[in-house]
């Protein structure tokens, strides 16, 4: 292997590794030394420790230097170098094809081709093993079109918006933030002129808020820096809110109107009741649900990574808000993936350092232990499939970048040619939705659970509605109206309590309608009440995969070219997402090759492997290459031998290497390592195949 991404912020963080181990080690010396002054630890052992901070200052010597020999090699140029490189072969080898292209296409939609296609199967499968199955999940299938009530109470029609400008000239429209952000970025790389250091100051700060920039202060800085539309260099109207959803109507009458859904989540929301019924009524319990979801993006750009219609992969868990624990943490809490918290962004090195996620809870870095989980089972799951664990790191998100009702929420974002790119968000979202469903549906959306110890006596509050007060007021409706107040959520009548105490205006909803209360017509009351369990409203922890996304990175970060053979380029996919697993090569284009390698591949096909049979003319080694490009780990030779003694060969496409191995076997052991057996152990069972140069 030798060509792959030029890796800055990889070296940047085996440097942040590498110092941290340096300093943890520094402490253990230190604690071993005071220990020994007090006879507690004896010199051997420190004299071990203090090798080991030897060996450990020399790696941290060796990373500082490669990586500061990198940071000026690294440039923008060479990235893009590098992003074409993969997409040519990307689109050449019909990974993904733009849609509609021979009628000119349209930005932001893609089709997945033949080996994309597979790809992308085989990637949700696997998703669905890691944790559909692994956690029993409840996976639902809904619609793409939604009514609007869905959306409106979800907050989408109303909010779901980015904020865009147009060119006051030609009309086109462009992501304020996105021109924004590129101004700033130019004026940083000293275009026009240099900046001096207050400015250049300046510029940064605003660099990295853009993101939290309300409508108003957006357009403050666009004037301020004289921003204009880009390629016209026309003047840009002051941004406003763009709803991102594509509105359609249902029905031949075209009264109702509907929206496609811009996520998946909120098929799972409405279908809480039905769900927590199916799983008998007790939680925690997870749902989860894949499918297209549809943004109408401003400015589709860096091909699969914004585009308007897209896979999602989501999960609902629901759960107790007092008990976020998870009984399976212990199995993730060691995983040390690299954490961004708010402190380390807020930080001078802004540097993202790698930590036990146990220790994060601990240390209250992660709100919860479920939380942790989904991060800790996002980071396998991402490994497993290809990303490099060196350029992930999960981000949480700025106490104003989270939505008021948010309790902690967390980006997987990977390294590629764009940068840092948000592929995965990991959200405790309180009861936020399903509270919202069940005020808009007026439905239920609570769970119940019996007190563990039997009966209590509970504070409780009633609403004391004086029904004759209120029967004045609204006659016919009055008596709808008390009921409504008598069974209002707990939560809403403290609300209720505390606003009539401070004379501010209450009402409460009855159908479409709504109806100011005054303190004459209820009184909420405090009472002491028996009870044997409580009902409340689930919080929603929620891991959203953008499928996309997470497999663009993974084309970059398994691309890589031969050693000494600049020109040939191959994909380092896992087994388990390789859109074929094996292909069998006949050595020659002969009848008796080509059918024994036919029904070599029959079997191979039987037991639901993918394979390709190659029996072109090209020389072995140029077969080899046609299918390393598209990422097929292994290849399955029919050769001379084979007719003698029904054995074939079967090589591994990273290290080249071959082992001869019986047909009977080739089946059951191409499945063990599709389900990631080590070729090591391959060759350990069988002998080695010494090939000719050139075949590799
Ligand atoms: P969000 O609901 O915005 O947090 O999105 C959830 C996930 O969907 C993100 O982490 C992305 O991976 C993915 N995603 C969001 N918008 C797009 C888009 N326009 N194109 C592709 N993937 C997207």
């Amino acid at each position: 292997m030798a060509t792959t991404l030029p890796d800055n912020a990889s070296l940047e963080q085996d440097l942040v590794v590498a110092q941290a181990a340096v300093t943890k080690q520094g402490d253990t010396v230190r604690s071993l030394k005071a220990s020994l002054k007090e006879k507690k630890a004896d010199k051997a052992q420190v004299e071990a420790a203090i090798e080991q901070l030897k060996n450990l200052k020399a790696s941290l010597d060796l990373k500082q230097k490669e990586f500061q020999s990198a940071s000026g090699k690294t440039s923008s140029t060479n990235r893009e170098a590098f992003r074409d490189a993969v997409k040519t072969v990307l689109e050449r080898r019909l990974f993904y094809i733009p849609s509609f292209e021979i009628y000119g296409s349209v930005a932001g939609f893609y089709d997945y081709g033949p080996p994309g296609c597979a790809l992308k199967q085989n990637f949700t499968q696997f998703w669905r093993q890691h944790f559909v199955l692994e956690e029993s999940m409840l996976e639902v299938e809904c619609p793409a079109v939604t009514p609007e009530v869905v959306l409106k109470a979800s907050g989408h029609v109303d909010r779901f918006t980015d904020l865009m400008v147009t060119d006051v000239v030609t009309g086109d429209c462009h992501r304020a933030d996105h021109l924004l952000e590129a101004a700033l970025q130019a004026l940083l790389d000293g275009k026009p002129k240099p900046l001096d250091t207050q400015e250049r100051q300046a510029v940064h700060h605003l660099l990295a808020t853009v993101e939290e920039l309300n409508v108003k202060q957006l357009g403050d800085a666009l004037e301020q820096y004289g921003v204009k539309a880009p390629e016209t260099n026309n003047d840009i109207s002051r941004p406003f809110p763009f709803n991102l959803m594509f509105k359609t109507s249902i029905g031949p009458r075209g009264d109702q109107v509907g929206y496609l859904r811009p996520e998946t989540a909120q098929g799972i929301f409405v279908n809480f009741r039905h769900l927590l019924y199916s799983n008998g009524g007790k939680l925690p319990f997870a749902a989860a649900q894949i499918g297209q979801s549809f943004r109408n993006e401003i400015s589709p750009r860096a091909g699969l990574l914004r585009v308007r219609e897209f896979t999602q992969a989501e999960i609902e868990h629901f759960c107790n808000p007092d008990a976020k624990d998870h009984p399976k943490f212990q199995s993730i809490a060691r995983e040390q993936p690299l954490l961004f918290s708010r402190a380390l962004q807020m930080s001078e090195e802004k540097q993202p350092q790698a930590m036990q996620l146990g220790d994060a809870v601990s240390q209250s870095i992660i709100a919860n232990q479920t939380l942790a989980y989904f991060i800790g089972r996002t980071y396998l799951f991402l490994l497993r499939v290809g990303i490099n664990p060196k350029r992930l790191r999960f981000r949480q998100h700025l106490a104003n970048e989270m939505a008021h009702y948010a309790e902690d929420c967390w980006d997987a974002e990977v390294e590629c040619s764009y940068g840092w790119v948000e592929c995965v968000g990991l959200a405790d979202r309180s009861a936020y939705d399903l509270r919202a469903h069940a005020t808009k549906s007026k439905t239920d959306m609570s769970a119940y659970e019996p007190f563990p110890d039997g009966s209590r006596m509970v504070d409780v509050l009633v609403a004391a509605v004086d029904k004759r007060e209120v029967g004045k007021t609204y006659k016919k409706d009055g008596k709808a109206i008390t009921e409504a107040l008598e069974s209002l959520p707990e939560e809403e009548k403290a609300c209720m309590q505390a606003d009539l105490a401070a004379g501010k205006p209450c009402k409460v909803t009855v159908g479409d309608a709504e109806f100011a209360i005054t303190a004459a017509m209820v009184q909420i009351k405090q009472e002491k009440k028996k009870l044997t369990g409580r009902n409340f409203v689930p919080s929603v922890i929620e891991p959203s995969f953008g499928v996309g996304r997470i497999i663009y990175c993974m084309f970059e970060h398994c691309y890589a070219t031969r050693k000494g053979d600049e020109k040939r380029s191959l994909f380092h996919f896992k087994p388990i997402v390789a859109p074929v697993k094996a292909t069998v090569f006949p050595l020659f284009a002969q009848p008796t090759f080509i059918d024994q390698a036919q029904a070599v591949a029959a079997l191979l096909t039987a037991a639901g492997l993918s394979t390709i049979v190659d029996s072109t003319g090209a020389s072995i080694g140029k077969r080899y290459a046609r299918t390393d490009e598209i990422g097929v780990p292994f290849a399955v030779t029919v050769d001379h031998q084979t007719l003698e003694d029904s054995t074939v060969t079967v090589r591994d496409r990273d290290s080249t290497t071959q082992v001869r191995v019986p047909i009977a076997e080739v089946q059951a052991l191409l499945t063990e390592l599709v389900k990631g057996r080590t070729w090591e152990s391959m060759q350990q069972q069988y002998p080695t195949h010494a090939s000719a140069a050139d075949d590799n």
